[in-house]
């Protein structure tokens, strides 16, 4: 689906849009924030990040009919650790250190931040059961959404066939130049020239590598079925209007929020109105 011709602030996935009834997501973009300059919109440290926080809960706020949700972060350390979010106060520390959440509990948005590396969102909804992931190539090299799906599995009685995946705005394979040392390091998808999660670049030795459709690989990989794996076309780096991407522009940049939650039935069941979203 084409984008809407004004900056929307956030884009969601058609798939999971579906789920609207139990689950509300959104993936950011540059816009909605309060930092200036190179970090326009979504960026800065300090004062910047106090006000952008608020900034990013009145936006997700403004997905829920009635209740803002508890924001549940995590320092981001481009690993494979997956915490399981059972307690509204530690959601709301956002203290600890991984790269992926998973809750079962109404009304907490797990949060990722990203700025070219891949936003994955889960949602199994026979269990309802909820991830958020965060895959750099690190991430993806230690197969991150693997171990996202065993843990809804074994901790929540999720099953792969039924859970729905949105994989969001991230840097394309038209934009994503790597070396030999991260190829070797996700190999196995190098030689599957079908699949395209490696092309040649124009420079020797070097490669135009497809993190999200090694993530979509490894979701299937996982036990869920194409159909449940929706794949955004949107580039971070080509997209310079709509997103921050770290490596155009150089480090210098901001970061895109993506959260999902699940919704309380009982609280939201009576008011489904909501302006119609921007869908990637
Ligand atoms: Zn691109």
């Amino acid at each position: 689906m084409a984008l809407s011709p004004f900056s929307p602030i956030t884009v969601q996935s058609p798939l999971l849009s579906r789920y609207e009834q139990g689950v509300v997501h959104a993936f950011g973009t540059r816009h909605g924030g309060m930092s200036g300059g190179d970090y326009s919109r979504f960026g800065g440290k300090g004062n910047d990040m106090l006000r952008n926080g608020e900034a990013q809960k009145a936006i997700a706020a403004a997905h829920f009919s009635r209740e803002a949700p508890r924001f549940c972060m995590m320092q981001q350390v481009h690993g494979a650790e997956v915490l399981i979010v059972e307690d509204d106060k530690k959601a709301r520390s956002g203290a600890s250190s991984g790269d992926g959440l998973i809750t079962a509990t109404p009304g907490i948005a797990l949060t990722v931040m990203t700025a070219d590396c891949v936003p994955i969102l889960l949602f199994e909804p026979h269990r309802k059961v909820i991830a958020a992931l965060h895959a750099g190539w690190r991430g993806t090299a230690a197969n991150i959404v693997a171990k996202a799906v065993a843990l809804m599995q074994t901790r929540f009685g999720a099953t792969p066939t039924a859970l729905v995946a949105a994989i969001g705005p991230a840097i394309g394979a038209c934009c994503y130049e790597v070396d030999e040392a991260v190829r070797s390091r996700l190999a196995r998808y190098a030689g599957d020239a079908q699949a395209g999660c490696f092309t040649a670049s124009l420079v020797p030795s070097r490669w135009m590598l497809d993190l999200k459709a090694i993530n979509r690989l490894q979701l299937l990989e996982a036990g869920l079925i194409a159909d449940n794996v929706d794949v955004s076309p949107l580039c971070t780096a080509c997209e310079a209007s709509l997103f921050f991407s770290h490596r155009r522009d150089k480090g210098k940049t901001g970061r895109m929020f993506n959260f999902i939650a699940l919704k309380n039935t009982a609280l939201t069941s009576a008011s489904s109105a909501q302006s119609t979203p921007t869908q990637f």
